[in-house]
This record gives structure tokens, C-alpha cells and sequence, in this order.
């Protein structure tokens, strides 16, 4: 049996962040992806939003990997010549009642060592943004987005200079752990068996059965998954007129439907929140109507029938409906006791944000 030093299990934007850190080290690295290219599942079904690290509880895991991750990514992106934009973000209060919760984000924000967060008045905003409709409004400057697959790239190109290699078209089907490595067995276009002395589980919305058919793992560490769409709508036609990205307070399980842009100024809107039972990215055109009225809160000029169903991804929650919100779960040798595993579960936003952060925090302290 052939044996090998890491292997990452899953080519997406944090999969490739842990597989570059640990290459850097001087380490022998093989990544597994079942799809035949970097990134197709979630890490390219996202706002691409650089997150500024402000709704997340003080001391959590993804306070402290968004914070630290986006300065991370900012002058990662910049060094590698990645495209990128530090536009800022409106975070709106659209009624009265809505401004204490804009008072607790910036509080939160403060506590998570986001401190340049301001408040605008409601004309201060009309001269940022004359077609915004708001009482008032949260400015987020360190809110960015990027070029995600550029950045993905990147990240590929930087662990195979150091070494890594990828196997495409290769699945995970399940291993055991064994005293002196873990064994693993990979389906696909070349099938084989390897026994590794560390496994990093970054599979995204599989991380809990890539887990769970690990004999030897402890069952009852398995957390729950479940799955929670986020479904976009693009603007037709038409610029959005708009400079920076829009927020409507935050709602529960996302962030409310907002307005992103892309590096080409078009404007897309979403993602809203709908829990499915199985993998399934079709974006029901029925779902339009909430859309204009959740838009139109805020952009009261928002033209009839522009918007048209652009994409959708999957959240990995952990959480089931109505529970309250779950931090990142980083489960390492001291949280499960197996030897040189170290699982991802949950990784969904900020995880594009904190991957630079995951990935140092993984070969620092667990590997
Ligand atoms: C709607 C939405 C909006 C978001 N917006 C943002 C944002 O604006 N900013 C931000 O920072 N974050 C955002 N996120 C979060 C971000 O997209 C994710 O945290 C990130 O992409 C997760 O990357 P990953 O590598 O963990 O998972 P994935 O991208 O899902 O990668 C996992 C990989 O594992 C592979 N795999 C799975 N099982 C196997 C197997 N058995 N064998 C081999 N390979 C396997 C898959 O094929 C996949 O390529 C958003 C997420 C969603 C859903």
C-alpha cells in the first residue's frame, strides 16, 4: 500500500488553502476531488464577499478566522496579483424599529476588533447612494469582493510549486484508522488505497459522511448536517446603481437578500434562505416575488421583471432549522482522538474569508 504524508480530501477554496499551508511546510501533500476541477461545489456558488468579520459571536471560531482571515486575504490577493476590490458595504436600517440591530453589529463588530464601522445618516447615504432607501445605515469599509476562482487558482498554483499534487476524478469512499496511519480508499478514474499519516476533511456538504465511513472514528463525534439553499438573482439589462454592496438587516440563517456586485459592476441579489433535504442547485423562478419585495425595501426603483434566476449554493449547516446559529467546528486529535484527523464541518460563510486563517490555524496547531 502506497503511503503518503497529507492527504486533503476535497479541492474547494478551504481544501486548497490547508493543502498550500502544509506544502509550504516542507510536507508531501496529496489532494482527493471527486469533480474533475477545482471548486465546482460550493466555493463557486457563493457572493464572493471579502466579509469584514462583524455578525459573528465574540470568541468564535468564525470572528476570529473572518477577521483574521481577510487581512490574510487582502495582501494574499494583492502579492499574487488576484483581482479584488475593497468597495465598502451599506448595512441599512429600512424602519426605525430595525436601528438597535444595527447598534448590535457595530457593538459586535467592535468586539471582534472590527473598529472602523460608522453610522450614516439617512442623507449622508443619498449622497453615497441617491437610489438607497433607508433610515439609516451601518459603512463598512473593509467589506471587499474578489475573484474567486482566480484566487483558487492561486492557491492551487502555490501548493503544487511547493510539491502537492491533485488527483481528480477521485472519491472518497471510506477507510479505517489504523495505529500507525489512517488507510483510506479512493473510488473514481484511478481507484486506490493509501495509508496517511494526517487527513484533513475539508469534503464541504460531505464532511459528515466522509466522517462517518471512517471506521474507527467515534460515530457519536459525527455532527448533524443539514442543507440550507442560498438561491441568486441576477439583475437583467440594466447597472445596478449602486457603488458598494448592499445589506438589509441581518434575518435568521443568513444575512437577508443583499446586493453584491462582481468585478464587472454587475449586480446580483441574494442569497435568501431555503432548507432542502438533498444536494439540488435549480433556482425555482417562483421564488421571484419575495425577492422584489425584499429588494424593494431598499431599492424602492428596483424595474419590474429584471430580475431573472441566476444561481444557487448549499449551506453545510450543522444546525437544523429554527436552532440557533453553530460556529465553525475544527474537530482535531484532542476533540475526537484520532491520530492525525482533523475534520471541517460547517465551513459556510465567512469560509471563503477565513480560508488563509483555517488553513495556518490546521498546520500550526493540529497537523
Ligand atoms: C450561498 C452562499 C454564499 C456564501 N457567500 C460567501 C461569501 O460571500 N464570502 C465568504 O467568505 N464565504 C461565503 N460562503 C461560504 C463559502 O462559500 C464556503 O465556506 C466555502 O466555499 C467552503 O469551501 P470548502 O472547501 O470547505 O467546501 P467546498 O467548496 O464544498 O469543497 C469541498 C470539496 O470536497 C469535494 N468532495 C466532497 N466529498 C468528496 C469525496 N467523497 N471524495 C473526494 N472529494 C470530495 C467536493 O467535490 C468539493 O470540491 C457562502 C456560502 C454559500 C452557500
Amino acid at each position: 500500500m502506497d503511503q503518503v504524508e497529507c492527504v486533503v480530501i476535497g479541492a474547494g477554496v478551504v481544501g486548497l488553502a490547508v493543502a498550500r499551508a502544509l506544502a509550504l511546510q516542507g510536507r508531501e501533500v496529496i489532494i482527493v476531488e471527486r469533480n474533475g476541477a477545482i471548486g465546482e461545489e460550493t466555493s463557486s456558488r457563493h457572493s464572493e464577499v471579502i466579509h469584514a468579520g462583524i455578525y459573528y459571536p465574540e470568541g468564535s471560531l468564525k470572528a476570529r478566522f473572518c477577521v483574521e482571515g481577510k487581512q490574510k486575504l487582502y495582501n494574499y490577493l494583492q502579492s499574487h496579483g488576484v483581482a479584488h476590490q475593497r468597495l465598502g458595504k451599506l448595512i441599512v436600517a429600512t424602519s426605525e424599529d430595525q436601528i438597535a440591530a444595527l447598534e448590535q453589529i457595530r457593538t459586535r463588530a467592535a468586539a471582534n476588533g472590527v473598529d472602523d464601522m460608522l453610522f450614516l445618516s439617512g442623507n449622508e447615504v443619498t449622497a453615497l447612494e441617491p437610489e438607497l432607501r433607508c433610515v439609516t445605515a451601518l459603512i463598512s469599509p473593509s467589506t471587499g469582493i474578489l475573484d474567486s476562482h482566480g484566487y483558487m487558482l492561486a492557491l492551487q498554483g502555490d501548493a503544487e510549486e511547493h510539491g502537492a499534487m491533485i488527483a481528480f476524478d477521485t472519491v472518497f469512499q471510506g477507510g479505517a484508522v489504523e495505529d500507525d496511519g489512517i488507510v483510506l480508499e479512493f473510488g473514481g478514474s484511478a481507484p486506490m488505497t493509501l495509508k496517511a499519516q494526517m487527513v484533513i476533511n475539508s469534503a464541504g456538504l460531505s464532511a459528515q459522511p466522509v466522517a462517518a465511513s471512517l471506521q474507527g472514528f467515534p460515530a457519536e463525534k459525527v455532527p448533524a448536517h443539514h442543507y440550507c439553499k442560498g438561491n441568486y438573482y441576477a439583475l437583467a439589462g440594466a447597472r445596478a446603481p449602486f457603488q458598494r454592496l448592499i445589506y438589509p438587516a441581518p434575518e435568521a440563517a443568513g444575512l437577508g437578500v443583499h446586493l453584491t456586485l462582481d468585478l464587472g459592476g454587475q449586480a446580483r441579489f441574494g442569497p435568501d434562505v431555503e432548507w432542502i433535504d438533498g444536494i439540488d442547485y435549480d433556482v425555482d423562478p417562483g421564488r421571484a416575488d419575495s425577492f422584489y419585495a425584499a429588494v424593494r425595501k431598499y431599492w424602492p426603483g428596483l424595474p419590474d421583471d429584471s430580475l431573472i434566476p441566476a444561481y444557487a449554493g448549499i449551506r453545510p449547516k450543522i444546525q437544523a432549522p429554527g436552532e440557533a446559529a453553530v460556529d465553525f467546528m475544527v474537530q482535531g486529535p484532542a476533540d475526537h482522538g484520532v491520530a492525525g484527523l482533523v475534520n471541517l464541518f460547517g465551513i459556510e460563510s465567512p469560509g471563503v474569508t477565513s480560508s488563509l486563517a483555517i488553513a495556518d490555524h490546521v498546520a500550526e496547531h493540529l497537523g
